[in-house]
């Protein structure tokens, strides 16, 4: 180093601050409800531009009315179906369009699957990888200059159903799979090429959604995290430019550690929190 400076320096972890996120262009996808809702209404608070888009265009219209309401230095919808990557693609156009440019693309949205046996239907997996993972991609390779210009971040939603193999979500936990092979691999290859754009993994446990309580609170022997907090968390990374997130950490991170030395052990772990006598058979 012959700047003069110690090289820890530029280590040191940079502390969050809402401000960062301060007028900042963002997308986030799959925000009628749930967890991405509850991320436009934080980015609403610290007055970034929001695009937000779901296919249920009266919750998007709410959700935008609240935002500018909170404070959104814009707030705007667009209605859509990501199993169409035309549509996909489009989001990202429109982000060009109305807000020149783009800060932050956070990939959260996922079709609806089931809670069960895997059924064998290859149809659901193939339009399920389409939703959850191909869209994903779509999306990023549309943002991808618009990132490179700011050195942007990108931001995906992720499980531990995609870090581990949980039963009853074989269909998901294969989209979310996929994610990690696709994000982790071009985040090596930006930083290979020196693109400063930010990838962010998240890797979340069971979190009080709508969606999700109706699915699994009755099956699972764990309590369901809080959705506000979690989407607050999934901001923080970002903005930090975080490899990847883990929420909650006790219930998302520690047991991780184990998949590597005792993977026998966590499978064991995983299949007994279920109440697997109140699982269908299909
Ligand atoms: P929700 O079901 O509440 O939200 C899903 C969003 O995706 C909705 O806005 C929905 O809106 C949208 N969506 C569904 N289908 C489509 C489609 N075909 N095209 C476009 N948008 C669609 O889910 P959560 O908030 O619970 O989950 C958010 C993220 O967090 C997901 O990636 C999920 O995998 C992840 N996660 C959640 C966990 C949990 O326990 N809740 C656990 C681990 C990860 P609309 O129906 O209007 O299109």
């Amino acid at each position: 180093e012959g700047s003069g400076h110690p090289i820890w320096v530029s280590q040191i972890p940079v502390p969050w601050s809402p401000e960062m996120l301060k007028g900042k262009r963002v997308i986030v996808t799959g925000a009628s409800t749930g967890i991405g809702e509850e991320m436009a209404y934080h980015l609403a608070r610290m007055g970034s531009h929001i695009l937000i888009t779901a296919r249920t265009e009266s919750k998007l219209q709410k959700v935008v009315e609240r935002c500018r309401e909170l404070g959104a230095a814009s707030a705007q919808y667009i209605s859509g179906t990501m199993e169409d990557m035309a549509f996909a693609e489009h989001v990202v156009k429109e982000a060009q369009t109305s807000l020149g440019g783009l800060d932050m693309l956070i990939l959260n949205h996922v079709g609806t699957s089931y809670f069960g046996y895997f059924d064998g239907d290859v149809g659901h997996v193939r339009k399920l990888l389409e939703i959850n993972f191909l869209s994903y991609v779509a999306m990023t390779v549309s943002a991808l200059p618009m990132l490179k210009e700011s050195e942007g971040s990108i931001v995906v939603v992720s499980s531990m159903a995609g870090k581990v193999g949980f039963p009853f979500t074989v269909p998901y936990s294969a989209t979310k799979f996929a994610l990690d092979g696709f994000f982790s691999s071009l985040r090596q290859e930006f930083h290979i090429q020196n693109i400063n754009v930010s990838i962010t993994l998240c890797i979340l446990g069971f979190i009080d959604t709508d969606r999700a309580l109706r699915a699994a609170a009755d099956v699972l022997l764990v309590p369901p995290a809080p959705r506000a907090e979690c989407a607050l968390e999934i901001l923080k990374g970002g903005a930090l430019r975080r490899r990847e997130l883990y929420y909650r950490y006790g219930s998302t991170r520690l047991p991780l550690l184990l998949r590597d030395c005792a993977a026998e052990l966590l499978d064991r772990l995983v299949r007994s929190r279920y109440r697997l006598d109140r699982i269908g058979t299909g």
